[in-house]
């Protein structure tokens, strides 16, 4: 029999517990510490298949800034977080550009979008807004 323990610190809300995972015999057998049922589902997936989310930025040609930010529709496998990270830099924009909008869909057959998060307006003139 084999009994492993972890701690984790929750990163699902700033309350930040300090969050025990027992492993036996590589099943999760007891959690301790977190102050909701959110953190332990966070601590029994961080064992089982952690996730992570991705906010970055990609290039916007002719904006108002250079650079819009984006992030995922939801999280994907850590382990797949820089392959995304260079997929998602791979692409760039003509401005105006309007947050809410799909950049990439189905990121590398993930499963999961990348939204940009915020508008870049053109360089020259007012950004219409009811374009
Ligand atoms: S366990 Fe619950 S209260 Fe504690 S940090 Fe995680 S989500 Fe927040």
């Amino acid at each position: 029999m084999s009994l492993k323990e972890r701690t984790y610190t929750c990163i699902v809300c700033p309350n930040s517990c300090e969050i025990t995972v027992k492993i036996r015999d590589g099943s999760v057998s007891e959690v301790s510490g977190a102050s909701c049922p959110r953190g332990e589902d966070y601590a029994r997936q961080e064992i089982l298949a952690p996730v992570r989310n991705i906010a970055t930025t990609v290039l916007v040609r002719g904006g108002s800034i250079p650079l819009c930010s984006v992030r995922l529709s939801r999280p994907i496998p850590r382990e797949r977080i820089f392959d995304a990270i260079s997929a998602i830099h791979e692409v760039s924009l003509d401005a105006p550009v309007r947050a809410g909008t799909v950049l990439i869909q189905d990121l590398l057959g993930l499963g999961v979008d990348v939204l940009l998060t915020r508008d870049v307006p053109a360089l020259e003139g007012p950004f219409q807004k009811n374009e």
